[in-house]
């Protein structure tokens, strides 16, 4: 088994959940007392939170290249950035480490091409659903079509994550307003929903909505336990 590395706190939130996922995928793959061979450079999301609202990527990617490299000297084996936000940041990682980097879109696109989906809304960060990071992956690996809410919903998505999920408050009332967001998605087309921020999954599930939920959490740790496999 392959010992994988994990960049997390963004948010532990979320990092939290990876670390579940990833013991109760190997153990039901190997059974007994079998666990996951990890690593976590956990890194404090204050600093990043504030570094993405004043838009310093350059700062960021830094910081990112410096928590995969100690992964690499502490001797992972793989590369799985707990965010998807982050994987902005993911070329310059990949330029500056020598194991492979496992991308949460290669993980996501993976499963929507197997389930034969191809027009999908994505909810994030506004730094992923604004940005092209995310979404020219799937559409160049897969010919997948990402959809994005409206502005004022994508502000509503994007305040949700950073004043509520992050900080572990999970609210009736922003479930609602993302059902509401995703169903009117869903009458312009799209087939499914990526849950394209790490913490989204703590708010929404796939019993929520008419349309298959696509969570990335949880679609990157299997692809890491698979990978660790391998
Ligand atoms: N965990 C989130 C994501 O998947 C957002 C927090 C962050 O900015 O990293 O995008």
């Amino acid at each position: 088994m392959k010992k994988i590395g994990l960049i997390g706190g963004m948010s532990w939130e979320s990092s939290l959940v990876y670390y579940q996922l990833l013991n109760q995928l190997t153990k039901e793959r190997l059974g007994g007392f079998h666990s996951a061979k990890c690593i976590m450079e956990s890194v404090d999301f204050a600093e990043i939170e504030a570094l993405q609202h004043e838009d310093n990527w350059n700062r960021l990617s830094q910081l990112m290249i410096k928590a995969a490299q100690n992964l690499e000297q502490a001797g992972a084996q793989c590369i799985v950035l707990c965010t998807n936000t982050m994987h902005r940041c993911h070329k310059d990682i990949v330029k500056h480490t020598d194991i492979p980097f496992l991308h949460i879109a290669q993980a996501t696109g993976e499963e929507i091409e197997n389930m034969g989906i191809k027009t999908v809304l994505l909810l994030g960060t506004k730094f992923t659903m604004e940005g092209d990071f995310f979404k020219d992956y799937l559409q160049n690996q897969f010919g997948i079509e990402v959809m994005i809410p409206a502005a004022k919903d994508r502000e509503i998505v994007h305040n949700v994550i950073y004043n509520e999920l992050v900080k572990g408050k999970i609210l009736g009332h922003s479930r609602e307003q993302y059902i509401e967001i995703i169903g009117k998605a869903a009458m312009l087309g799209a087939e499914g929903v990526i849950l394209g921020c790490t913490e989204i999954p703590l708010l929404i599930a796939e019993k929520d909505v008419s349309i298959p939920v696509f969570d990335t959490t949880r679609l990157h740790a299997r692809y890491a336990v698979d990978f660790a496999h391998s």
